[in-house]
């Protein structure tokens, strides 16, 4: 293993950022590439402390000589996000300086070609730093951004040209759900790392061998050693899987028997009414319609002061606000409905 330092210059005189780079070449040429990274959105730890449980793993297989494919790793992508506290709370989602998600603006390049980037260093810091980004992951034929949710399951995003292509994948890691999009006009990185390959030729594309996802490992307090050791070994099973690491001992992974849906199934929820929620479901959560989701108490000890929130169709539920402070017209969850919402959304479900 080969650890490089990126580092990024700041906007101001005096202040630059540092993330480490952590790569293993492989032996064989033909064999799939992958490129991992975490907290993209900086406070989004339980992908991180996956990596570290992962490290030993790659250093096991690379010291027995089982790394067939060149594997890059980022265990901390946003070292911009890291270091953002604002009134003592830390703010990793979006850059204080532009206002703008971590996760959107990345360039969606017409091709794989890395002389397409933007000049690495025009722009804010933040720019900067997802130019390098997918400078540093162009070219694996597998991508992980491992970010996480409020309070979830672990589920992933997948663009349809990889389903069900990526069902190996998904049952590797043992996610419990899989949301597939169609379209990003927000510029994710995963969006960035499946756009270029979408008008290629089928054989140079090759959506067969290829992985783009975002992974959402849970809530952001799932930072646990048990959880953060399964889903090293989930990783390590999918790297198994596509032929990334030799592994004999590992059978091949089974069916995906997890919930499958399109973006515009999911209802979100907004509040109707400001104040403290009180909810009767929680991520995993199978509801008809007309289930009680949550109560909004928005006059307390008043009449007439609680407000309910009803199930506008039968579905799963698969995630909920880690706050129990909301605002008129936040959303309250994420319903993953068995038919398309009557409020679906289309691009990015959240800023
Ligand atoms: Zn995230």
């Amino acid at each position: 293993m080969q650890k490089s330092i990126e580092r990024i210059v700041g906007d101001s005189e005096g202040v630059s950022y540092e993330f480490p780079v952590l790569r293993f070449d492989g032996s064989d040429k033909a064999a799939s590439s992958a490129y991992l990274q975490a907290a993209l959105h900086a406070g989004e730890l339980p992908g991180v402390v996956a990596i570290d449980a992962l490290m030993p793993m790659l250093e096991k297989a690379e010291a027995e000589g089982r790394i067939k494919g060149n594997i890059t790793v980022v265990p901390q992508a946003n070292p911009i996000g890291r270091a953002q506290y604002h009134f003592g709370e830390h703010q990793g989602r979006f850059h204080l300086g532009t206002r703008t998600n971590f996760n959107r603006g990345f360039p969606l390049l017409a091709a794989p070609d890395p002389t397409l980037l933007p000049d690495a260093t025009s722009g804010t810091a933040d720019q900067r730093l997802k130019t390098r980004l997918l400078l540093l992951s162009i070219g694996h034929d597998i991508v992980l951004d491992l970010h996480c949710d409020d309070e979830g399951l672990a589920y992933l995003y997948v663009h349809t040209s990889l389903w069900p292509a990526m069902a190996d994948c998904a049952a590797a890691m043992g996610v419990d759900a899989v949301i597939l999009w169609d379209e990003d006009t927000d510029g994710t990185f995963e969006g960035a790392s499946i756009t270029p390959y979408l008008n290629l030729p089928a054989d140079v594309a090759r959506f067969d061998r290829r992985v783009a996802t975002t992974v959402e490992y849970r809530g952001i307090l799932d930072v646990d050693g048990a959880l953060a050791g399964s889903d090293a070994e989930g990783l390590y099973r999918l790297l198994v899987a596509r032929g990334v690491i030799l592994d004999q001992a590992l059978s091949t992974p089974g069916s995906f028997t997890g919930v499958v849906a399109p973006l515009e199934n999911i209802d979100m929820m907004p509040a109707p009414r400001a104040g403290a929620v009180l909810y009767d479901v929680k991520p995993g959560d199978r509801v008809a319609k007309g289930a009680l989701l949550a109560t909004i108490v928005h006059a307390p000890g008043e009449a007439g002061g609680r407000t309910q929130v009803f199930a506008p169709q039968a579905g799963i539920i698969l995630t909920r606000r880690s706050r129990r402070i909301i605002r008129a017209g936040e959303d309250l969850l994420k319903l993953v409905g068995d038919s398309k919402s009557a409020d679906a959304r289309s691009g990015t479900l959240e800023d």
